[in-house]
């Protein structure tokens, strides 16, 4: 049977051009020697795609650090884009890098996952970028990390961006009640699926796409059912690894990102998402309505 999966790609790399403080991939540089064996890692996944063209992928680059700064990871997209079984190819990015190659691109499938980080980039150096994305016709979402003194710059930012442009607000989960009701009132105006990342799903036991219809992939071909369960359940490169596919429940006891809980089936946030799972983009519904009732029905233990 053709397989129908998604697959979040991270490789070795594992470096980046930016200096966020609360990364630990900041300012890191990988030696010639790390970076080659990455390539490679890319270059065997991408022929792997290539070389299965009747079952259907859609990709999401979750790179650890920034992955576009490299023409490898350029080249992956703009290649991916134009495979007729590869309905997207998405990748997160602070996207720092020159975007003239972006227009290369199958538009109909390449999507970026864009993250606006206040400190390394003056916010209307990030909006110009933006607005190339725009003038491309490039699928992007932008998104920031919810801290609180960084309120005033979120809201600028959604007031520069064009209404259509979904705006996420990433919860800043490492400190217990760290938003009054009043930032939350604030945020929600801004992102109105922020309460759905505000929450610290309890997963296990729970049914999840993960490992069955969506997998990661490392440098190495292994196979885990999402980031953040790391038992290994196979390896891409194996013969018949398509049957370590199967319906699992969460073995994790959280669940906290949206590149994990958006896969939990009881969320139905597939049909919020619709074509933009991968990507974080809403398909065009009332979004503030939905994200109220995903709330409201939530099966919280
Ligand atoms: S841009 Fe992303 S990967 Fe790079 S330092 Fe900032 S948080 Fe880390
Ligand atoms: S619920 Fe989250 S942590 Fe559990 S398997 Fe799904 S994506 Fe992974």
């Amino acid at each position: 049977m053709a397989l129908n999966l998604s697959i979040l790609y991270r490789g070795h790399l594992a470096s980046c051009n930016y200096g966020c403080p609360y990364c630990p991939f900041a300012k890191r540089h990988d030696s010639r020697e790390a970076l080659a064996r990455d390539y490679a890692a890319l270059e065997r996944f991408l022929a792997w795609i290539e070389a299965r063209p009747t079952d259907r992928f859609k990709v999401l680059f979750t790179p650890w650090g920034e992955a576009l700064i490299r023409k490898p990871y350029r080249a992956a997209m703009i290649r991916l884009s134009r495979l007729g079984h590869v309905g997207r190819v998405a990748i997160q990015t602070n996207l720092s890098c020159n975007l003239d190659w972006v227009a290369d691109c199958d538009l109909e499938r390449a999507a970026f996952w864009c993250t606006y980080h206040p400190g390394e980039i003056p916010r209307d150096s990030f909006l110009d970028q933006c607005r190339t994305l725009e003038r491309i016709g490039a699928r992007h979402s932008v998104g920031i990390v919810g801290l609180r003194e960084h309120l005033d710059e979120i809201e600028a930012l959604r007031a520069a961006l064009p209404p259509t442009t979904y705006l996420w607000v990433n919860a800043y989960k490492r400190v217990a009640d760290y938003y009054t009701s009043e930032d939350i009132a604030r945020i929600v105006a801004v992102d109105p699926l922020f309460e759905l990342n505000l929450q610290v799903y309890q997963s296990r036991g729970r049914a999840c796409r993960a490992g069955e219809e969506m997998v990661t992939v490392d440098g190495d071909g292994a196979v885990r059912r999402c980031h953040f369960v790391r038992d290994v359940i196979g390896n891409l490169y194996d013969p018949g690894f398509e049957q370590v596919l199967q319906p699992r429940a969460c073995s994790g006891d959280i669940c906290r990102c949206h590149i994990g809980y958006v896969h939990m089936r009881d969320l139905d946030l597939y049909t919020l998402f619709g074509d933009g799972v991968l990507e974080r983009i809403p398909a065009d519904t009332p979004i503030r309505a939905e994200a109220q009732q995903r709330l409201a029905n939530m099966m919280l233990p």
